[in-house]
């Protein structure tokens, strides 16, 4: 278990902020974004206190795994998005600015403009070969 300090995500998890609620279980709770990117835009959460995936326990992780499908497959069909994006952002250089982990899903029209664009190059081989070999060694 996390000793993360609260959040704004704490408060809304205990009801002291209202939130409009999509699902909810013992362990995840979904809602929409107060600034969505699109209609529909949702967030989800662990009500584990983690701020980040690293810090997420398993039997969380697994619960956010599980229900995330069908909560995808709802918005889907409630809001006709063509498509959609997970985004997740883990610390403040990568733009988080909620510190309790949350998932976004955004749904896609045929009308939106938002992007998610990074400049990637291609695979240095011998990097890679490094850092894959260094990486799964240290899975634990
Ligand atoms: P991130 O930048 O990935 O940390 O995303 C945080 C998200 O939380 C933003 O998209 C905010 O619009 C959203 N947010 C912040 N406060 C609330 C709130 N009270 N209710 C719903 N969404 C919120």
């Amino acid at each position: 278990m996390n000793d993360a300090p609260n959040s704004i995500f704490s408060s809304i998890l205990s009801g002291d902020i209202p939130s409009h609620r999509i699902y909810e279980d013992d362990f995840v709770y979904a809602f929409l974004d107060i600034n969505p990117l699109t209609r529909g835009h949702t967030l989800v959460i662990p009500k584990e206190n983690a701020p980040t995936m690293d810090t997420l326990s398993e039997d969380s992780a697994a619960s956010l795994g599980r229900v995330l499908p069908k909560i995808c497959r709802a918005i889907m069909q409630v809001t006709g998005a063509i498509n959609y994006n997970l985004i997740q952002n883990n610390g403040e250089a990568a733009g988080q600015t909620v510190n309790h982990l949350h998932i976004h899903i955004i749904p896609r029209y045929s009308d939106s403009e938002h992007s998610f664009v990074w400049a990637n190059q291609p695979i240095d081989h011998l990097d890679a070969k490094n850092i894959a070999e260094s990486i799964s060694a240290a899975i634990k």
